[in-house]
């Protein structure tokens, strides 16, 4: 697998992060949980709704294993290779629980839901294994393991949003964070699993949504980025004084974080080409806090392929929500997923691939090669046929042509003036700031002696680039 840079749904740097506390590290818990997130964003959101389950029940976060009595690994099943790096990772703690018998091993997330009872059968150090939709059942289940008795819910829920729960923030940088507005999936793409690790699609109730965007806001946090598989499909009625409710879609929810305060930047994740509508992008362009890019997933360039993965939209429905988007929005910026050598892909098939690339010339984009996950339809369905020497060398192509495309829409820029949200020191110097412009792209620039802070907006005009980053000098 091949990720490119850090984005917002799948951060290849932060796989397997220890998340500590924002904000107050001399937490005075008795008990201590260390929690390391892998995968999706989603997994680093809910990580925070289990942090704050814990404190509630006595647990206070640590980033120090050692000094853990509980650890926990959330886990994706995305592909093969998410699974067998939690693997890897269990084995390194065989040594630890035999040190310290006391400590409680426990699993949650996706993997925890794939593989259920199984879990603790083949790993025998592991005591907890929850799934996504059981997390308020945790402290019941602690309760167990401490008396002897190996714990596992996996009961996925049609309702369970944990809409009442505030994420306690983890690594936070205390100016953007993730809000999640919906849980789950319907849309059975064949070679996926996440309908089956989490379950049917829900959407969490609009109050809950716009109270926690408002208490990050008033926080100091000047990012939210509301999360979904599915975000276009948001749907939920608000409660009105005769009881009947207004349906409130993605745009109508998006609006109204928007309208929380223009200070605030308003980002989303994922949509899909077959329901991202007008409406939404129109409410893009009517609010300047709302930043312009969007994530939409390709998958591949062939209708044939897109067909067989159950995509339900054509190379032309994609290239025209693609127009769409240009027309409406000029300069939005557009990423995408890409999978090489999903079953029976063509060289012809590849090639549309790389020619859709061409043609939507995406700022950044994640790119896979295919991983047959048991139990999905396309491994019910077809057979993994195209040779891992192929996947590869296709997949490598796709990376060739990214990165031509990446470097070319940063050089885009150098001549701007970006408005920046500045979100903490540079990693490499104490005295450049680092934040994101409006369409997501990195920005360094130098420190002066005028008292900016983090959470602020810059002016930056931008000088030079890498593929990464842009590089520019403060105007004001
Ligand atoms: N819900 C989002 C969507 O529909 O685009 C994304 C969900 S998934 C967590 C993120 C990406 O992982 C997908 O867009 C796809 O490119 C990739 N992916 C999912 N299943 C895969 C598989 N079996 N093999 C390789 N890549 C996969
Ligand atoms: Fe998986 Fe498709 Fe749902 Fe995305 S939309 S989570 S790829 S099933």
């Amino acid at each position: 697998m091949f990720g490119t840079v850090t984005d917002k749904t799948h951060d290849e740097s932060r796989q397997g992060e220890a998340f500590v506390l924002f904000g107050s590290e001399n937490n005075s818990f008795q008990k201590k949980f260390y929690i390391e997130s892998y995968g999706c964003q989603m997994n680093f959101a809910d990580s925070e709704v289990v942090a704050s389950i814990l404190m509630d029940n006595g647990f206070g976060a640590t980033q120090v294993v050692e000094q853990a009595d509980l650890v926990l690994l959330n886990t994706c099943s995305i592909r093969e290779k998410a699974e067998l790096t939690v693997r890897k990772r269990l084995t390194e703690f065989r040594k630890l629980k035999k040190s310290n018998p006391g400590m409680l091993i426990g699993v949650l997330g996706c993997m925890a839901e794939r593989l259920k009872s199984k879990f603790i059968e083949e790993e025998k150090l592991v005591d907890l294994v929850v799934g996504p939709d059981a997390y308020r059942s945790l402290p019941g289940l602690i309760d167990d393991a401490e008396a002897g008795q190996k714990g596992v819910n996996v009961l996925l829920s049609r309702d369970e949003t944990y809409g009442d729960i505030s994420p306690i923030r983890l690594n936070s940088n205390g100016v953007t964070a993730f809000v999640s507005i919906m849980r789950g999936c319907n849309n059975m793409c064949s070679f996926c699993v996440v309908p089956f690790t989490r379950g049917r699609e829900r959407s969490r109730n609009t109050n809950s949504i716009i109270r926690e965007c408002k208490d990050l806001f008033e926080n100091g946090y000047r990012e939210v980025t509301l999360l979904g598989q599915n975000v276009d499909s948001y749907l939920t009625r608000s409660l009105s004084t005769n009881g009947e409710g207004e349906p409130v879609t993605f745009a109508k929810l998006l609006e109204m974080v928007a309208q929380i305060s223009p200070l605030l930047r308003v980002r989303f994740s994922t949509s899909h080409p077959k329901d991202i509508t007008d409406d939404v992008l129109f409410t893009m362009a009517k609010y300047d806090n709302i930043c312009k890019y969007i994530h939409l997933p390709v998958q591949s360039g062939s209708t044939r392929i897109l067909q067989m993965m159950n995509r339900t939209y054509t190379r032309e429905w994609y290239l025209n929500k693609v127009n769409s988007i240009r027309n409406i929005l000029p300069g939005c910026g557009l990423s995408t997923d890409v999978i090489s050598g999903f079953c029976s892909e063509t060289d012809e098939d590849h090639k549309d691939t790389l020619s859709l690339m061409e043609c939507c010339q995406y700022d950044l984009a994640y790119m896979f090669f295919y991983s047959e996950r048991p139990g999905t339809l396309a491994a019910r369905r077809y057979e993994d046929d195209v040779p891992e020497v192929i996947k590869k060398k296709r997949l490598q192509e796709v990376v060739q042509l990214h990165r031509t495309q990446s470097l070319i829409s940063m050089q885009k820029e150098v001549g701007k003036i970006l408005k920046v949200l500045i979100e903490g020191n540079s990693k490499k110097s104490d005295l450049h700031w680092s934040g994101r412009s409006d369409n997501n792209k990195v920005v360094v620039f130098a420190k002066t002696n005028n008292e900016l802070e983090k959470g602020e907006y810059a002016d930056v005009l931008i000088t030079s680039c890498t593929a990464g980053t842009l590089i520019g000098k403060l105007i004001k």
